[in-house]
Formats: structure tokens, C-alpha cells, sequence
């Protein structure tokens, strides 16, 4: 069943069927059991945990039928006896009369099957491999049983309190602002603290408080790429958000963490696309926050580092919109630490320089003169057109030829890849090879250290 798809049934309006009565098909019993489902048990002898819960299934004490149970369309029906000639048998009845079977001896032949449940009241997680690899399974449910609290159950409970109230107070795009402030509100962190009277005066706020709020814009770095990188309180904005304005350097495995609900919105900056000019960017981010939205911005990297974050905001302070500001990992950090080169070392380089530059006219505007120091590590934030500019340039200023560069492409994500080579050397290199956005340059002696510290 490498075709599947996780569906949620409402167990107690299905009759099922269980057929055998050993250890295998006693678990399928209790779970069913549990969900309040209709089960009726056909076994010739039966398991201790099955004759446990005698008081809520229907037991018929015989082999099951040659011709088949009395099956009817829409049943669901396990076969767990240790016959593969019986489960094959009952498979064919049970199908011809228009039931779901699910075949424990044959998980390939099924048409549905059990995923394991991390169960928290109304939250239930499934989790399935389809029967293919159940230790995966296991392994995965008990990674998340460890990861999401037992009181989720009450969480799910006070928040399906509200939820006829919230229906009654507001239209539909409203609604879905309502539930993500609350998700983003203290109010959770309280009912899981077992404070349900301080989570209810937030939801009491929120609920009155919708329709005249202010927005807030927030200005997130999202980091080099990989998005295990990206700080809680990004994550946390990043599913908050109604709208979210990105550009090319975002991943788009982050972009998939805002809400479905959240309007994406690209601003472009390609070196030749600028699909929203920036003064436009800065008064988009204002006007959509004075509506009343939660405006996200997304940057790569930290905002406040080569991303004209520093300008975006100025708008929203001259607006009055409240704002906050998100550092992220800068692509020197991200790319360094993936790539093994520490951008200071106490045998190498006692300062680190970031820098960034334009080409224009085939010359590149940078202080080259300041760049050449030994014992810095220089970083540039800059794609590639320049790099056979800024090799001459150095070497012309006084750099050594010999001196290490690496150039990151790429940095954090799956597909990195580490170019290394000299000032003299790289020009040519580069040449040579098929290159993609974004690349970051590192000049300097810790370069040497990629072989040894290379780690991904
Ligand atoms: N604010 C961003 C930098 C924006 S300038 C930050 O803090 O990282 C854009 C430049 O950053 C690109 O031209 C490239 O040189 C560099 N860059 C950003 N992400 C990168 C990545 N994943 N790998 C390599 N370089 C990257």
C-alpha cells in the first residue's frame, strides 16, 4: 500500500468485524474497543485480553464460515487468524459483499490498515508506514509521544469549548485569524499549566478585541536555507501570520510553515527580477499591517545583515505599526559552520570582516585596500559575477595568490557544495563548472582548515 492516504473514521457509526481470536487480533479488539466501535469477535478460542472485554463486543465462539460472515457493504473487517487460507477466504466474502478488509498476515493485500495513535483526547496522531515497517512506525510514535505533552488532551478540550462561540462571533476569514492569535496568544501555554481561568480571559479578549485590532508586522530572518535552523520565535511568527511577503532566498521548505490560510505574496530580488520595487515592499508591509493583519516578512539570513531590513522597518515606524524583529543565522554563520571553516581561529585570523559589494562596469565597489589584512577572515556576501574581479583586485592590493578561498554554493541545504581553491587559482575554476545562487565567498587562511573540519 505505497499509495495511501490517512483517513479518519468515525469508529462507532462501523460495524467491524474481527476474525481470530489470538494475541494479534486481541490488540485490533482493544483498539477498537477504546473507539467506541461496534466489534464482533469470531474465534473458536479467544485470548485473555479479548474474553477482558467480553461486556463490549459480540462474540460468536466458532470457526468463522467457509461461505463467509454475514458482511454487509461499508463493514470493516480484520483478519487475524493464523490461516492464510481462512484470511484469504474471508477476504474474498467480505469483499464481494462490499467491506473493507485489512489482512494482518498480508498488509500488501489490504484496503485499509491500523496506524499506530499517539492519543490525546480529540488529538489523535496517526502515524503509518502502512504495515511496510512497523519498527519505523514505533520508533516515530514514540519520538512523539516524548515530544507532545499527555495534558494535549485538555488543550483539545478547552479549545473545542470555544469553538461555538467563536462560530457564532465571526465570518470565516476572521475565524481563522481568531484561532491562529490564540495559537500564538500565552493562552495555551496557560490551559497546559493548568490556569484555565487566565487562558479563558485571553480568549475572552482576543474574541472581543478581533475586530478593531491594529496589526503587527514582524521582520524574520529565516536563516541560510536548511530550516532546522530557523529560531523558535521565527517558527512561532511564521504560523501566525496572515500574510507573508518572501523573496528568492527563502527555502521554500520554510514557506510551507506559514498556515494554509496565510496569503503569500512575492517580492522578487533576483539580480534581474526585481518584481516589487523596494519603496513599494516598504509601503506594502504598513498597509497591510493598518489593516489589522499580522504582516510577515521574510528575509534570508538576518534581516539586519545586507537585507535592507533596516529600511523596511523605517516605513512601519513612521506608520505607527508596531513591529518586531527577528534575528536570523546569516549566510557567513550558516555557511562556515556547514562547511567547516571557523571564520576565526586563534592560528589563523583574529577578525572576521563581512562585506558586501555590486559590479558595475566590470569593477566591483569595495574598500580593497582595507580587505587585504592579514589575519582577517573575509567573508563576501555577493553571487558570483564578481568573484574573477574580486580575485584580481585582491592579489592586485597585496594578497598573496596563494591565499584560500572557498566558495559555499548553496550553504546549509541538501545540495551544498564546497569549492575550494587559491586567489589565483578560482577564476579559473569557476569557469569550468555549472554554479547556482546563492554563493558565498570566504577569503583567508582558515580555509585551509575545510579538509580536516569538513563534517556534512
Ligand atoms: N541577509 C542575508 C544576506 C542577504 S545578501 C544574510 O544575512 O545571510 C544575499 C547574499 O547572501 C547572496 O548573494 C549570497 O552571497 C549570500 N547568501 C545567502 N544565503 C546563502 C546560502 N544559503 N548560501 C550561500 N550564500 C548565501
Amino acid at each position: 500500500m505505497t499509495s495511501s492516504l490517512p483517513l479518519v473514521i468515525a469508529a462507532a457509526k462501523r460495524r467491524f468485524w474481527v476474525i481470530g481470536g489470538g494475541v494479534v487480533a486481541a490488540r485490533k479488539v482493544k483498539t477498537l474497543v477504546d473507539a467506541g466501535a461496534t466489534v464482533t469477535v469470531i474465534a473458536p478460542g479467544i485470548h485473555q485480553d479479548i474474553a477482558a472485554l467480553l461486556g463490549s463486543i459480540t462474540l460468536e465462539q466458532r470457526p468463522a464460515m467457509d461461505s463467509g460472515e454475514a458482511y454487509c457493504a461499508g463493514d470493516l473487517v480484520v483478519l487475524a487468524t493464523d490461516s492464510e487460507v481462512v484470511n484469504a477466504l474471508q477476504a474474498e466474502a467480505a469483499r464481494a459483499a462490499g467491506a473493507w478488509v485489512c489482512r494482518t498476515d498480508l498488509p500488501a493485500d489490504n484496503d485499509f490498515s491500523f496506524p499506530a495513535v499517539v492519543d490525546r483526547g480529540a488529538l489523535k496522531i496517526a502515524v503509518s508506514t502502512s504495515g511496510s515497517t512497523p519498527a519505523l512506525t514505533r520508533l516515530v510514535r514514540a519520538r512523539l509521544e516524548a515530544f507532545i505533552p499527555q495534558d494535549y488532551a485538555r488543550l483539545a478540550s478547552w479549545m473545542e469549548s470555544l469553538r461555538e462561540r467563536v462560530r457564532g462571533m465571526f465570518d470565516s476569514p476572521a475565524r481563522g485569524r481568531f484561532w491562529r492569535r490564540l495559537v500564538a496568544s500565552q493562552a495555551l501555554d496557560q490551559v497546559l499549566a493548568r490556569r484555565e481561568d487566565v487562558a479563558d480571559s485571553i480568549a475572552e479578549s482576543l474574541l472581543q478585541g478581533d475586530a478593531h485590532t491594529t496589526g503587527e508586522a514582524y521582520l524574520v530572518g529565516a536563516g541560510p536555507g536548511d530550516p532546522d535552523l530557523l529560531t523558535f520565535r521565527a517558527l512561532r511568527l511564521i504560523q501566525s501570520a496572515d500574510i507573508v511577503f518572501y523573496d528568492r532566498l527563502v527555502n521554500p521548505a520554510i514557506l510551507e510553515l506559514v498556515s494554509p490560510q496565510c496569503e503569500r505574496i512575492y517580492v522578487g530580488k533576483a539580480r534581474s527580477d526585481h518584481a516589487v520595487p523596494q519603496g513599494d515592499i516598504n509601503r506594502l508591509l504598513a498597509e497591510e499591517a493598518l489593516k489589522g493583519k499580522r504582516v510577515l516578512r521574510l528575509k534570508g539570513g538576518d534581516p539586519f545583515i545586507f537585507g535592507r531590513g533596516g529600511e523596511e522597518i523605517e516605513e512601519l515606524a513612521q506608520s505607527g505599526v508596531p513591529f518586531q524583529v527577528v534575528p536570523g543565522i546569516t549566510a557567513a554563520s550558516g555557511c562556515s559552520a556547514y562547511a567547516g571553516i571557523p571564520l576565526t581561529h586563534r592560528d589563523h585570523a583574529q577578525s572576521v570582516r563581512f562585506v558586501t559589494g555590486h559590479m558595475k562596469d566590470g569593477t566591483c565597489n569595495l574598500p580593497w585596500s582595507e580587505l587585504i589584512h592579514p589575519q582577517q577572515t573575509l567573508v563576501i556576501y555577493m553571487g558570483l559575477v564578481g568573484l574573477p574581479e574580486i580575485c584580481r583586485q585582491l592579489i592586485a592590493h597585496g594578497m598573496p595568490e596563494t591565499t584560500p578561498i572557498a566558495l559555499i554554493e548553496k550553504g546549509t541545504l541538501p545540495d551544498q557544495q564546497v569549492h575550494t581553491g587559491t586567489l589565483a587559482t578560482m577564476p579559473d575554476y569557476v569557469k569550468g563548472k555549472t554554479i547556482q545562487a546563492p554563493t558565498l565567498t570566504i577569503v583567508g587562511s582558515v580555509v585551509s582548515l575545510h579538509e580536516s573540519l569538513r563534517w556534512r
